[in-house]
């Protein structure tokens, strides 16, 4: 790659400090166009990690006093030549201080250039350039935990050493089978399986794990569903920790969807407060009811809310048979008042049930225990190897399905050739997930969810 780009790197918002950043072969001499020096040394005399104090200039005149960094390729974040205009961080000063640079020789930056960059350059694998991603978008403590450990290659390690058993296996398998005569160490099959079996193992626990690593980093969408009146918008304000949703005791407040992130425990959840489901003649509630519906269809958790204080009537039934065979966690409300549902009426439909009172603050923590039970995130380790998105966990998938019937094979008598063909068809798709061996469109397709500047 041999373009030469700049990208504004701080948000588009004023600031402090704003950073135009430069990459590429031209990256010094494109910088030094720009900026005059107040000391004697030029930026081309600098070497690496070192800044000089000078001004941004064009033409004649300073539009801006800053500091440019220098780093030398390949010691640096793409593993080109860069360097850091350190500006004012206003937003107009930021963009006319680009405008100068690349009318000085550099193209403008697509998304996730810089980064595209440093894992071409072998700076870092496709996982850990995710992870850079979000890390920038990273909700709460755990999350930020999680993506920071990716990037210093958690997964990384963990896929590479299950590929290199792979590589390994499949390696003494064609050396077995090719050139028996030769003084190749025997092929125990059962031994083989046994090694198979172990990576087919560590890849299972990652997408176990999946789900619980979601919950904590990109959050599940989840829907908070029940007739009208039942405590819904009680709820998601418990949850919130502050009156979002409109509570009111006229049935149908809520018409159209209420949607917030909120963090409940370790968990992040995309709650979307709906409009009561029940049959209604209001046309305006009516899209709503159906809004809600698709919402139901479509979310991780269901959290099903019922009142306690009334019998279960057809509607709520209709509710439960939502939840059949979904993570549902069935909220009988109104404790306070007395309950005659009992947890038996529901335990059968959904995974878990709480009974409680959404208007008592003290029951948000019976909410956090059964949420991280439910999801799995109570002991949650974000310096554990974790697949951090789906496209992660779809090369996993694609890995283990071929290791399954690597074993299978060796299980029922078939030829080492065979196994030895599954066994280097799960390597294909681990590489991928690392990046190694990608295509140009999967490749594009990670650096697409990128911002500009990073
Ligand atoms: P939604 O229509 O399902 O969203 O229900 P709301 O959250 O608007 O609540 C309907 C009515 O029930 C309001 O008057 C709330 O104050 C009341 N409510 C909600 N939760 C509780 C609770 O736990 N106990 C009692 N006593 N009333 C509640």
């Amino acid at each position: 790659m041999s373009s030469t780009v700049a990208a504004i790197s701080t948000p588009n918002a004023a600031g402090g400090i704003g950073i135009v950043k430069i990459s590429g072969p031209d990256a010094i001499s494109v910088a030094e166009r720009v900026f005059s020096p107040a000391g004697s040394r030029t930026l081309s005399e600098l070497p690496g990690f070192h800044a000089a104090f000078g001004s941004v200039v064009s033409g004649d005149s300073v539009l801006d006093q800053c500091i440019a960094i220098v780093y030398r390729a390949p010691k640096s974040y793409t593993g080109e030549d860069v360097v850091e205009l350190q500006c004012h961080g206003g937003l107009t000063l930021m963009q006319l201080v680009l405008r100068l640079v690349l009318a000085a020789g550099a193209e403008p930056a697509g998304p996730g250039e810089f980064t595209k960059r440093a894992f071409l350059n072998g700076k870092l694998d496709l996982s850990e350039a995710e992870s850079v991603m979000d890390l920038i978008g990273a909700h709460g403590e755990q999350a930020v935990s999680a993506a920071v450990h990716a990037l210093e290659g958690s997964l990384s390690r963990e896929i590479r050493g299950c590929a290199d058993t792979l590589v390994a296996e499949s390696a003494h398998i064609a050396a077995w089978v090719d050139y028996p005569d030769e003084d190749v160490e025997p092929l125990d099959r059962a031994e083989l399986a046994g090694n198979l079996k172990n990576v087919a193992a560590k890849l299972e626990a990652l997408t176990e794990k999946f789900d619980a690593g979601q919950a904590v980093t990109a959050g599940v969408e989840t829907v908070i569903a029940g007739r009208p009146n039942v405590g819904k918008s009680t709820l998601m304000n418990l949850l919130l920790g502050r009156n979002r949703s409109i509570v009111t005791a006229v049935a149908g407040t809520t018409r159209d969807v209420i949607e917030e992130t909120a963090r409940i425990g370790n968990v992040v959840l995309r709650l979307s407060d709906t409009a009561g489901l029940h049959d209604s003649d209001d046309p305006v509630e009516s899209i709503g009811i159906e809004m809600a519906h698709r919402k139901l269809d479509r979310a991780a958790i269901i959290l099903a809310v019922f009142d306690g204080n009334e019998p279960l009537n057809d509607e709520d039934r209709q509710i439960l048979e939502a939840c059949k065979g979904r993570h549902s966690i069935a909220i009988i409300n109104k404790t306070d008042l007395g309950t005659v549902v009992p947890e038996d009426a529901v335990a059968g439909s959904v995974s878990r049930v709480l009974s409680l009172s959404a208007k008592d603050p003290s029951c948000y923590d019976q909410l956090v225990v059964v949420l991280e039970d439910l999801l799995g995130t109570a002991d949650f380790d974000p310096s554990a190897a974790m697949l951090a998105n789906e496209r992660q966990l779809a090369c996993v998938n694609r890995s283990l399905s071929c290791i399954r019937d690597a074993v299978s094979a060796l299980e029922n008598g078939l030829t080492l050739d065979t196994v030895g063909l599954s066994t280097e068809a799960a390597i294909e798709p681990l590489l991928e997930l690392t990046g190694e061996r990608v295509s140009d469109t999967v490749m594009e397709q990670v650096f697409e969810r990128f911002c500009v500047g990073k």
